[in-house]
């Protein structure tokens, strides 16, 4: 199947690392043409020159997103740099931060900015881009919105507002033939799962016992799973879905949890 992303335009928004760079290096791929918005420029700027060697075009725009002024201005060097058409914003970029009831208000504003703020800035930023192209936005979401996960407030609010959102940008940017959709992951192995499994009393346990519970081949996802699902939708050729959040997780979030738990330890 041709995904007719050949020369089209791409904002990455977390894209040097995990789930993000796989939707990178698969769009590129695919011959679109990437902006990586991140914060680790020494990962981004590999990326960068491997992607370039290969003869793809992608560059890289270093941000915080937590700041909002500037996402605004990265977004304004990238649109110039793809020549002010947007065909895929991907929202990507967020981090399960573990602010729960006992921590306060503070550490929940914070995780809201972490997951959240930059979600909606980013798209505002890219608007008129994504009209002019009738692009397309994919966030990134997570199960995590759906099923609750435990000392998480923060990023299970934030998770939450962007499926909220998903659904609102379809419907109110239907006219002008943008389509918007979510991905929520599961259980993927990337560079933050590593860390936030390194933090557990017993890392191998804990994931013998995730993997367990996973009814597909009882097993993580790959970021490439995600990133395969995510440059279909992005691509024309999901040219009639939109306002869909999908769950690449090998039936992790829906399906009958009394089928696994016998796996268990
Ligand atoms: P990752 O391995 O940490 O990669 C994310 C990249 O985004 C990193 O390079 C990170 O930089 C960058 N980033 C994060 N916050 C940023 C900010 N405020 N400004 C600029 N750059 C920022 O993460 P991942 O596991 O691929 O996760 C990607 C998305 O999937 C997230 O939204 C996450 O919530 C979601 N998700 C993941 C899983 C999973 O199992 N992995 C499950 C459900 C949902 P630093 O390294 O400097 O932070």
């Amino acid at each position: 199947m041709d995904l007719q992303l050949q020369e089209k335009s791409a904002i990455i928004t977390g894209g040097a690392k995990g789930i993000g760079e796989a939707i990178c290096r698969t769009l590129a791929a695919e011959g679109a043409k990437v902006a990586i918005f991140d914060r680790d420029v020494e990962t981004a700027t590999r990326l960068v020159e491997e992607l370039s060697s290969e003869g793809k075009t992608a560059a890289f725009f270093e941000v915080d997103l937590t700041d909002l002024d500037a996402c605004e201005k990265a977004c304004a060097m990238a649109l110039e740099w793809l020549g002010n058409e947007l065909h895929c914003l991907v929202n990507n970029a967020g981090i399960n931060d573990g602010a729960g009831l006992e921590h306060g208000p503070q550490p929940f504003l914070t995780s809201l900015e972490r997951n959240l703020h930059h979600v909606y800035a980013m798209a505002h930023y890219c608007l008129p881009a994504l009209k002019k192209a009738q692009g397309s936005i994919l966030n990134i979401t997570s199960k995590v919105a759906t099923t609750g996960q435990g000392q998480t407030s923060g990023y299970a609010a934030a998770k939450g507002a962007v499926n909220g959102l998903t659904r609102e940008w379809a419907l109110e940017l239907a006219p002008h033939h943008v389509r918007v959709n979510a991905i929520a992951p599961a259980e993927v192995y990337t560079p933050l799962y590593e860390s936030w499994l390194a933090s557990q009393d017993n890392p191998e346990e804990t994931l013998k016992n995730i993997q367990a519970q996973v009814p597909l081949g009882h097993r993580m996802t790959t970021a490439q799973e995600i990133a395969n699902l995510s440059t279909f939708l992005l691509s024309p050729c999901s040219s009639h879905t939109t306002g869909q959040i999908l769950y690449p997780d090998g039936g992790y979030t829906h399906l009958d949890r009394s089928c696994t738990s016998a796996l268990l330890k």
